[in-house]
């Protein structure tokens, strides 16, 4: 497949350095462009994205990614964690934190072995060191060799907070937190959540809200901090936190 990727990598490096004061370097943008190339080659032969227009994946796709960045450099400057991306999809947030910081250590899941498949190949391709996991969260946050491994767990455009709170913080240490990336009112989010925050033993630390561009939707992102262990009875089976959230 033939494409011209230099104009929208381009604005991907202003963005990044103006948005996030991140620098992009050629190896990276090398990377987001080979990233590029395999999902819209693959996305032909499965569901994968429904955005295909190169200028508006670095937008919608890459940058609102490396929003997550900012704020695991915040927390861990020396870089030194294990990350897992719940419901990672075509390998976002996690492929994009990932290439800008490969020094941790990242655990991509999806409940769809043909997306996993995928960013294998991806990983592969890129060079990337990732472990790459076909489960269901909630499977993972029962069993001895993932539950409370990690110092972040992050998910976009997986669920409502109750359900990805019992997704999530299973999975964490006392102390990790949990990154959701979320819409325009992340305090209704909350509110719904009161109940699961108790239960799960969390509390919010910080809810940052943003635009990626002027005029683009507002954004935000929920930052959920584990006080003490996971109940030993959370999660609940496959399918239950989204039938009957907490
Ligand atoms: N995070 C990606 C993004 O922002 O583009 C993908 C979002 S996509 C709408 C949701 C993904 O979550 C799907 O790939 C789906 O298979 C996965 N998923 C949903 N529930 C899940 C669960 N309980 N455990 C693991 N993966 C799950």
């Amino acid at each position: 497949m033939e494409m011209d990727l230099k104009e929208p990598l381009s604005v991907l490096h202003d963005k990044v350095r103006d948005v996030l004061s991140l620098e992009l370097s050629a190896e990276h943008l090398e990377k987001f462009e080979q990233y590029t190339v395999l999902l819209l080659q693959r996305n032909e032969q499965m569901n994968l994205t429904a955005i295909t227009d190169p200028a508006e994946m670095v937008i919608k796709h890459y940058l609102d990614s490396l929003v997550f960045v900012k704020w695991i450099m915040h927390y861990y400057p020396n870089g030194q964690i294990v990350i897992a991306d719940l419901g990672t999809g075509a390998g976002f947030p996690g492929i994009p934190i990932k290439i800008l910081l490969p020094q941790i250590k990242v655990v991509l899941v999806d409940a769809l072995a043909k997306r996993i498949h995928f960013l294998q190949e991806v990983c592969d391709s890129l060079g990337l060191k990732v472990e790459t996991c076909h489960a269901r969260a909630e499977d993972i946050g029962r069993s001895k060799a993932y539950r409370q491994r990690f110092d972040i767990t992050v998910a976009r455009a997986v669920a409502e907070l109750p359900v990805l709170l019992e997704y999530a913080t299973p999975l964490l240490k006392v102390g990790g937190r949990f990154i959701a990336a979320k819409g325009i009112d992340p305090e209704n989010e909350i509110t719904l959540a009161k109940n699961a925050l108790r239960i799960l033993n969390c509390e919010v630390e910080h809810v940052e809200k943003y635009s990626l561009a002027e005029g683009a939707d507002n954004r935000s992102l929920i930052i959920v901090k584990k006080i003490l262990n996971t109940p030993a009875q959370y999660p609940r089976q496959a399918g239950k936190p989204k039938k009957t959230p907490l």
